[in-house]
């Protein structure tokens, strides 16, 4: 599997993949540990700060599933490399940060056939949604397209820890779901983190929708489409 964004949500579905015994885990990501990170970001510790995430989770990784190959992958998911990385993995867990990767990782997993299991995490709010090899409903289904202005800023929105940790286990759990051959795809899960109310509902494939629609406008990945926009919700 391959784990785009090794931060809140990165970390707990690696540990729970790993513990779960899936045989590779390869790991990107382009940022190093920064101590505002340690709050929820739990494969990190104080003595990691400045050195890169994906150095990182793998040590601590390593230490908690020997058995489990860990790639490390010290890069962003780029436009130059996304479709390259989602071939040398059977599944795509995407937890990243922001609008230009979730679509980006979207779009590879789409044109590799690749399933993709995607989550965000913002203040008290979680989501996540798996799509199948190819599928649809897929994530344009739902967002369109990368936002252009009015997304909120990351570090202005923020994320409360024990958010990245429901949401994450959720994550994993449909990513083991997917491999063990169920039919979790297309259904949207939303987790409240005031009130603790979880719901799930089927989303409809748009027919319009460029990566997966009839008029299949998406074909390739192409740099100008991720133009890096603030953050996901
Ligand atoms: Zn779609």
């Amino acid at each position: 599997m391959l784990v785009v964004g090794t931060g809140g949500l990165g970390c707990p579905v690696a540990i729970a993949l790993a513990r779960a015994g899936v045989g590779t885990l390869g790991l990107a990501d382009d940022d190093d540990v920064d101590v505002s990170n340690l709050h929820r970001q739990i494969l990190f510790e104080r003595k990691d700060v400045g050195t890169p995430k994906t150095v990182a989770a793998a040590r601590a990784l390593r230490e908690l599933a020997p058995g489990v190959a860990i790639e490390v992958h010290e890069t962003r998911l780029l436009p130059t490399n996304a479709v390259d990385l989602a071939l040398r993995y059977d599944l795509v867990v995407e937890g990243s940060d922001n609008f230009a990767t979730k679509f980006l990782a979207a779009d590879a997993a789409h044109l590799t056939k690749k399933p993709i299991v995607h989550a965000a995490a913002v203040r008290w709010h979680g989501t996540a949604l798996a799509v199948g090899p190819g599928g649809k409903p897929c994530y344009r289904c739902l967002f369109e397209d990368v936002p252009r202005e009015n997304a909120p800023n990351c570090a202005e929105a923020g994320v409360i820890g024990p958010m990245v940790g429901v949401i994450g286990a959720a994550q994993a759990d449909l990513a083991l779901s997917v491999l063990g051959g169920d039919d979790v795809f297309g259904t949207l899960f939303t987790f409240d983190g005031k009130t603790l109310a979880s719901r799930r509902r089927r989303i409809a494939s748009r027919p319009s929708c460029e990566l997966c629609g009839e008029a299949n406008v998406i074909r390739s990945v192409d740099g100008a489409r991720y133009a890096p926009v603030a953050c996901d919700l």
